[in-house]
């Protein structure tokens, strides 16, 4: 895990957000992140990807991931 993870730039905050998307991640997750905490662009990324991401995920449920929470 990286440790200084507030420091990231944005640009590679946001690699992250799209990796961690694809990978099935949870944007809940993404908004606690620190560098999302400290940054008020990144967090509003976050949070209209959450949007986009429910709302996907409402259309074609098969798609969401089988884990129970
Ligand atoms: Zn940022």
């Amino acid at each position: 895990m990286p440790k200084r993870a507030s420091k990231l730039t944005c640009e590679e905050f946001q690699r992250y957000i799209a990796e961690q998307i694809n990978a099935g991640a949870d944007p809940e997750v993404l908004e606690r992140h620190p560098h999302a905490n400290a940054c008020a662009h990144c967090r509003q990324l976050v949070q209209d990807l959450a949007t986009i991401v429910d709302a996907a995920r409402s259309l074609y449920p098969d798609a969401s991931s089988p884990r129970q929470s």
